[in-house]
């Protein structure tokens, strides 16, 4: 397994979800842990190999990609984790989070990995920004894609931020990156960009020095998904139909798992333009419609 090098302490793991590596006092802590046992185990076979303990697993979130390892790294080595405490509820409780993409009992497709990670015990709350233990790591709240993400500062200046940013290849390939809120996620941009660090390392994006190029087009990729939402709004539309019209705009195919959570996202941006007063909600013959303001 290849690390990439970011700081005197700090290394990354790349792969379908970047994980961070902090080295203290002999010790390592991790940022995330990958999809499932098979991510843990590599990574524990990592560094056993290097004879370094691990201490504990900072989780940004509980989506499945970023807290999947945590099970089985925990039986493994007998690390802790730590989280924001409503992360740690989702982590703990996983079926959570199929149940709110559905909104109900989720059906059997939706209990797949990568919705549902295995369930596992969170040690530490993460309370807020700064540092949280000993390490000297610093949270970072990054609200916007989930329900409390954060990042994660590392003391040699590199910062990992989650999934507040993904690559201009996902933006273009997917088109509807997930999203809970936009506004927050608009801000988050904005507050990104106003950030200095020597490295930001993105869960889905290669690592880059200076953010503001990533930020301009993660904040167009949001723009556009909002402007198609709108103009299928010229005439009330639903949920399901303004999201039928998006993937053929950007010529997307879902399976069903990508259906609830393109689903989610749609429905991010309807609560942002409700927010914003240009939408508004109305029930019509059985069906939620969504019908332009003024
Ligand atoms: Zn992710």
């Amino acid at each position: 397994m290849k690390t990439l090098k970011f700081g005197p302490s700090t290394e990354c793991i790349p792969g379908k979800v970047n994980v961070g590596l902090y080295i203290h006092d002999g010790e390592a802590w991790l940022v995330d842990s990958g999809l499932d046992d098979e991510a843990g185990r590599k990574l524990a076979r990592l560094l056993e190999g290097r004879d370094t303990p691990l201490k504990r697993v900072v989780t940004t979130h509980s989506n499945a990609d970023h807290c999947g390892g945590n099970a089985f790294l925990r039986r493994r080595t007998g690390c802790s984790v730590a989280a924001t405490g409503l992360e740690a509820v989702i982590i703990e409780n996983p079926f959570l989070e199929p149940l709110l993409l559905w909104s109900a009992s989720p059906f059997a497709e939706l209990r797949n990995k990568f919705l549902q990670a295995k369930p596992s015990e969170v040690d530490l709350i993460i309370k807020g920004p700064g540092p949280f233990d000993e390490s000297g790591l610093s949270a970072v709240p990054l609200p916007g894609h989930f329900i409390d993400m954060i990042g994660v500062r590392t003391p040699d200046d590199v910062f990992f931020v989650a999934d507040s940013v993904f690559s201009p290849e996902i933006i273009e390939k997917y088109a509807l990156v997930f999203v809970l809120d936009v506004g927050a996620a608009l801000s988050t941009l904005d507050e990104l960009a106003g950030t200095e660090a020597a490295w930001f390392v993105p869960s889905h994006a290669p690592a880059v020095e200076d953010i503001g190029p990533l930020v301009e087009a993660n904040r167009r990729g949001l723009m556009r998904v909002s402007e198609a939402v709108w103009e299928r709004c010229a005439a009330p539309a639903s949920r399901e139909s303004i999201l039928a019209f998006v993937a053929d705009k950007f010529s997307l195919s879902m399976s069903v798992t990508e259906y609830v959570l393109n689903s989610a996202a749609i429905g991010a941006h309807l609560s942002w333009h409700r927010k914003e007063g240009r939408l508004a909600p109305l029930v019509d013959g059985g069906i939620l419609l969504w019908k332009r303001t003024g």
